[in-house]
């Protein structure tokens, strides 16, 4: 008989999350106290509940461009140096209760300067100087149709050349071209989302194995990580339903998959609840989950040496007790 992680295990493994927004992972309550203290009052609604209900129902539309209009309720109450520190530290908590033992939380510098915060620099110059205090990496995120990652090439190419790492978001609202600017003109170490890198495997091809087109091929030979987001996918349209989104296909064929809630407040989720969802979906067992647990700590933005450490002395431990607690006999 085969074990199934039960929801209550798969919070206490120890997680990776490489791809989770600050602006969209903001307690419901919080979101209403900061938008009292600013005299914003174009919130839905000042029930809690009420208004995480009203992100779920928004996030569900299955548009990409719907979706990204409901963090101007976010980003307006992200204005203060105060409310950015509250937002943050209410994220780092959210997480550990999670059972998250790392995490890069992405946030846009530029969105947070109504209240007269200021940027100095340039934000791929703010990274770079920046990297030694906590920040990981750099992103790009938005609407990708009509907005290919190549506009941004000058900074790609500077943080080339400053050495530093970055992911875009390609391949999710847009197809495989913007995945291939993403890692051929701009260089990316990873991929935001990318699933639409399907669109280059054929399946039941010739003797029944899937064919992977050469731009698949080049993402799975180079192990280029993609940070998927099963139920954002499915909330944006990127993927009919969990059960029915390309993770399962790319597991299967060992592309770098691993597994990242987007934004937890307008998917209400968490990184334990993806996973419970995926094993729902594809009866996953611990085996898998761990597989997308070390996928995610080789492909985070840390240096190599404190990467090691974490799969060897938290990640694998972690598994390993929770295996030997599933196969215990029943007394
Ligand atoms: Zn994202």
């Amino acid at each position: 008989m085969t074990y199934q992680p039960m929801p209550d295990e798969i919070r206490c493994a120890p997680k990776i999350l490489l791809h989770d927004h600050l602006d969209g992972g903001l307690r419901p309550q919080t979101l209403i106290e900061l938008a009292r203290d600013a005299g914003y009052g174009h919130l839905p609604t000042d029930n809690a509940d009420e208004l995480a209900e009203w992100f779920r129902l928004i996030a569900d539309s299955g548009s990409l461009e719907r979706y990204l209009k409901s963090f101007e309720h976010t980003v307006a109450v992200m204005q203060t140096r105060e409310g950015l520190a509250r937002v943050a530290a209410e994220c780092a908590e959210d997480l550990a209760a999670d059972g998250v033992v790392y995490a890069e939380v992405r946030f846009a510098p530029e969105l947070h300067t109504d209240g007269g915060l200021s940027l100095n620099q340039e934000i791929a110059e703010l990274m770079v100087r920046y990297r030694d205090a906590g920040v990981a990496g750099f992103d790009i995120a938005g609407p990708e149709a009509g907005y290919p990652p190549t506009r941004h090439l000058d900074a790609f190419e500077y943080l080339q050349r400053e050495n530093a790492h970055f992911t875009i978001h390609a391949g999710e609202g847009f197809g495989l071209p913007s995945i291939w600017q993403a890692i051929q003109w701009c260089g990316a170490d990873r991929l935001g989302h990318g699933v639409r890198i399907i669109d280059d495997i054929a399946e039941g091809h010739g003797c029944g194995l899937p064919k992977l087109g050469r731009l698949a091929a080049y993402v799975r030979d180079k192990r280029i990580p993609l940070e998927m987001c099963p139920t954002s996918n499915v909330h944006t349209g990127a993927a009919r339903s969990v059960a029915e989104h390309p993770i399962g296909l790319l597991r299967r064929l060992f592309f770098r998959v691993t597994v990242n809630t987007d934004n937890r407040l307008m998917s209400a989720t968490s990184l334990s609840e993806e996973f419970t969802r995926l094993v729902a979906a594809f009866d996953y067992g611990w085996d898998d989950l761990e597989w997308f647990t070390i996928n995610a700590m080789k492909s985070a933005f840390l240096p190599f040496d404190e990467r090691l450490e974490l799969i060897n002395g938290v990640i694998k431990p972690g598994f390993a007790q929770l295996k030997w607690r599933g196969n215990k006999p029943l007394a």
